[in-house]
């Protein structure tokens, strides 16, 4: 795998899930790809821990929703060993008291809802459906590259196609989705439904991965973005040994197209010759040059460090430093000795994803807390027990169990190393709610606070989606109006990360779409040229 002397038509930096879709993609369209990552592994916050010997878990994400079934065919990622331990995945909203919601999925799963929530059994169905035919109208936005900044034809042909498709049926859809773009999901669900438990759950959904809280306007257009990302893909699955089992594929349709991947190798800065990319700096000085370098590192960490804020013009740089970033997601992985009972959900749920969300108060309160620099009181979290599906991930009648923690902010008042203890104690505690007894099951666990999740697995900030989600950093504005399309202000530099549309998720879409642009926007012959090393890499 020597890297001096050889050629390379495109540098990818970051071998996250996007990184290494954006390297097979780009093998695929003929171009000689370098794949750089920082870490010893692969993956970003798509990858397999070992919590203790013999017990693996998705160590950050752990729920494949949107992974496109085009670029599971394009890539032959079946092949290259991807498997599935569970498709079609229920969603179970815990009740505090036992009485547990399953999210139907059925006909027969409908009936037994009605039964539980008569009252609000018909209005779920309107909504549901609502939401599919709103999410069904802007879905093919997620699956397309956004228009070039300022390229008014471009987008003046596309909203003509989404205005015919809302016209196909009846316009009413459009309408009623530019008058919930302002909306909170909270508002929306107040003026719907009546139960508590369906309602947080609902919410819960429609709030994942950002840092707003129920009762913030656009939420309500969020849960149709969630729904129309989710239509991407093939329903809610587990990958088979966890989520780095994906990457292991997507390495090997690295491979299979002659990519080349370099593990423990940082990129220090993005060289620009002639006020075109030109290759990378590594960490240690050893220069690697090619015409196309392609980023998954965020975009604020590409463009603002690696580039260099100061190759940026004054107005795209402020774009990027707001807002904020900061993840406000956390994961608590844990090894049991034994299987988990959650009082009163029936055994065939138990492989469910569980979602503890009782209400759009708690929610808020969640929020609320996590806006303050705190953790909630009543934690709200997503719960799966991938082992009860997958017998790969730990010893036979032991589990992995896998909790995303929804609002737990970056910045801790009194810092983590001091809130740890105390945050994971939450988490236990409301799970033993749940399922009495969990605690004394615990052998081993992992913690993960947003700032764990950028240096350990390196994922921007810890942020979701490399960059919050807000209506304005949408579509051909994320992740930034001055950056929309992949692009940059430097020819021959792009990005590829979930910072770019369509955003966070493991979807490979923002992988897949940024090397369909540069291979449309650049030659073959272009992008031939030489790489000439410096010096040997130490
Ligand atoms: C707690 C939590 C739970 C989540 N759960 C889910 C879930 O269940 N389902 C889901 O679909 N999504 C989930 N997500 C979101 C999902 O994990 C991310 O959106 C996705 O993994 C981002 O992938 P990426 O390839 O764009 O970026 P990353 O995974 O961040 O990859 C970027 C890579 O670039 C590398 N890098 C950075 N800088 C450099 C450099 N200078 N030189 C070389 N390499 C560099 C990093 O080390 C990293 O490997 C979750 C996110 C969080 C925070």
């Amino acid at each position: 795998m020597a890297w001096g002397g050889r050629k390379y038509d495109a540098i990818v930096i970051g071998g996250g899930h996007n990184g290494l879709v954006a390297a097979a993609c780009l093998g695929r369209a003929h171009r000689r790809v370098l794949l750089v990552e920082a870490r010893d592994r692969l993956g970003g916050a798509a990858a397999t821990a070992e919590i203790l010997p013999g017990y693996r878990v998705s160590a950050v994400a752990h729920l494949l929703e949107g992974f496109p079934r085009r670029l599971e065919r394009e890539l032959k990622l079946g092949k290259h060993g991807l498997r599935y331990a569970a498709r079609n995945i229920p969603t179970v909203a815990l009740d505090r008291d036992g009485k547990h919601l399953l999210l139907p999925r059925s006909r027969k799963e409908f009936s037994a809802f009605a039964a539980h929530l008569p009252k609000d059994a018909v209005a779920y169905r309107d909504y549901i459906s609502r939401l599919q035919t709103q999410a069904a109208l802007v879905a093919p936005l997620f699956a397309e590259a956004p228009p070039k900044p300022g390229d008014a034809e471009a987008l003046r042909q596309l909203l003509r196609r989404l205005v015919w498709r809302a016209e196909l049926g009846g316009g009413a859809t459009l309408r009623r989705l530019m008058r919930i773009l302002p909306e909170s999901i909270g508002d929306l669900l107040d003026a719907e439904f009546e139960s508590p438990l369906l309602k947080g759950a609902l919410a819960f959904d429609a709030t994942l991965g950002g840092s707003e809280g129920p009762y913030a306007p656009g939420t309500a257009f969020r849960a149709v973005c969630r729904e129309a990302m989710r239509m991407q893909g093939q329903g809610v699955r587990l990958p088979q040994g966890g989520m780095g089992s994906v990457v292991d594929a997507l390495a090997a349709a690295v491979s299979a197209q002659r990519g080349e991947i370099r593990l423990g190798a940082r990129v220090a800065r993005i060289l620009v010759e002639d006020g075109v990319a030109a290759g990378v700096e590594m960490e240690d000085g050893f220069i690697v040059r090619a015409p196309l370098v392609v980023s998954s590192a965020g975009p604020r960490n590409t463009l603002l460090e690696l580039l260099g804020a100061a190759r940026l013009e004054t107005g795209p740089a402020m774009q990027l430093r707001a807002p904020a970033p900061g993840g406000t997601s956390a994961k608590v992985n844990l090894a049991l000795e034994g299987a988990p009972q959650f009082a009163g959900l029936a055994p065939e749920l138990h492989g469910a994803r569980l979602v503890i969300s009782p209400s759009l108060e708690e929610l808020g309160h969640a929020n609320a807390a996590c806006r303050e620099g705190d953790f909630a009181s009543d934690p709200v979290m997503e719960v799966t027990i991938p082992s009860m599906s997958d017998g790969t991930l730990a010893p036979a009648g032991h589990h992995v169990l896998s909790v995303l923690v929804h609002h737990v902010p970056y910045d801790i008042e009194g810092g983590w190393p001091a809130r740890r203890e105390a945050f994971v104690q939450r988490v236990v505690r409301t799970l033993e709610h749940y399922a009495p007894g969990i605690g004394d099951l615990m052998i081993a666990g992992e913690i993960l606070t947003p700032p764990d999740i950028e240096t350990k697995y390196g994922l921007a900030g810890g942020d979701w989606h490399q960059g919050d989600v807000r209506l304005d950093r949408l579509f051909g504005f994320r992740p930034a109006p001055a950056f929309g399309r992949y692009g940059t202000p430097v020819p021959g530099l792009y990005l590829c990360g979930a910072g770019s549309h369509p955003g966070g998720g493991v979807t490979g879409l923002p992988g897949f779409l940024a090397a369909e642009v540069i291979a449309a926007e650049t030659s073959v012959k272009r992008t031939s040229v030489g790489q000439l090393d410096e010096r040997e890499p130490a």
